[in-house]
């Protein structure tokens, strides 16, 4: 099968992506083998690439939006059928024994295994996967859009629960791409009202257009105190701004797996009466289903560029570029 693998991490330019050809993988006991058609292009990719993210081993194949169909079944296998449409995303195992996988964290896992970064994802015609880590995906979506639901949107949605916005409350924004346009949508549809923050003024025309309250430059301040904000630009210079704009009691939640430097913090106007700044972690798998459920029900627009399987290397250049709009894809099937 034909995939792409990162071999030597670094800038993004020097083309660390290489295609390669594999044999097509076998699914162990309890793993389903995947024929993918889509994946979805996430920024993590991207640090993964070039070095941001360390690698876990040499020549594993990236992406964790991966939306295909299950085409062979290992041992032991009872939900999931060849033929069955699934989604596989960033989670790839977790211990299940440790503290936090026993309280319902195991998004804390301390031996947790990822998808595209500890095993080969996406970016590939092929990929086996654990049965307990697969999602079945919402009708309503077809490939190219459910791909993108399944990190920048499960992602988003456990920062927005994170968050801690209240039913009908005030919600920032703080860049608006791919996770963003997904998470606003949510917190619209739960009666939320949303600002946004973001240097891009093609994001700030695609958020007005989705019916966002507001739409400013990144460290502008929003028109009305926020009772929760979330930062998804990768930027920790957006971390004091962000915090100032927060009401009493109000939380900023971080997104990103990688943020650039937050410079110091001025305890009385960036933390003090009870303003919370926390990070997200990675989610767990009831994330993943309560999202897909919720987007089931109230359904999302995703904007999508699509890519040839055979340009990878160039969605992945012109995401580090910013020239992407909405959620790259690549067409692999
Ligand atoms: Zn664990
Ligand atoms: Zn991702």
């Amino acid at each position: 099968m034909r995939a792409w693998v990162v071999d030597e991490p670094g800038p993004v330019d020097g083309r660390p992506l290489a295609p390669v050809e594999r044999p097509v993988p076998e699914p162990g006991p309890g793993q389903v083998r995947v024929r993918i058609n889509v994946c979805g292009v996430c920024r993590t990719d991207l640090h993964l690439a070039e070095g941001d993210l360390a690698p876990k081993r040499r020549g594993v194949v990236p992406g964790h939006e991966a939306v295909g169909t299950v085409d062979r079944v290992g041992q032991g296998v009872t939900d999931l059928r060849p033929g069955d449409r699934v989604g596989v995303a960033w989670l790839a195992r977790t211990c299940g024994v440790c503290a936090f996988c026993r309280t319902g964290r195991e998004n804390l896992c301390v031996d947790p295994r990822f998808t595209g970064w500890d095993v080969d994802g996406g970016y590939a015609e092929h990929l086996v996967a654990d049965e307990g880590y697969v999602y079945t995906l919402p009708e309503g979506f077809d490939d190219e859009t459910a791909a993108p639901l399944l990190c920048a949107g499960i992602i988003g949605y456990r920062a927005l629960r994170q968050s801690r916005c209240p039913p009908g409350g005030r919600l920032g924004i703080y860049g608006f791409g791919a996770s963003a346009h997904l998470t606003a949508q949510v917190a619209m549809a739960e009666g939320m009202r949303v600002h946004v923050l973001t240097r891009s003024p093609d994001a700030r025309r695609l958020a007005l257009d989705l019916g966002v309250a507001s739409a400013a430059g990144a460290a502008d301040p929003p028109p009305e105190p926020l009772d929760a904000a979330i930062l998804f630009a990768p930027v920790g210079t957006l971390v004091p701004p962000a915090l100032a704009a927060l009401d009493r009691g109000g939380t900023l939640a971080v997104a990103g797996i990688h943020l650039s430097d937050i410079p110091p913090l001025d305890y009385q106007a960036h933390l003090f009466q009870e303003r919370v700044l926390r990070s997200v972690t990675a989610n767990t798998r009831d994330d993943g289903r309560e999202f897909l459920a919720a987007v089931a029900r109230i359904g999302l627009r995703v904007a999508t560029t699509v890519y040839p399987f055979d340009e990878a290397d160039r969605a992945l250049r012109d995401l580090a570029h910013d020239r992407v709009t909405g959620v790259a894809v690549l067409a692999v099937g």
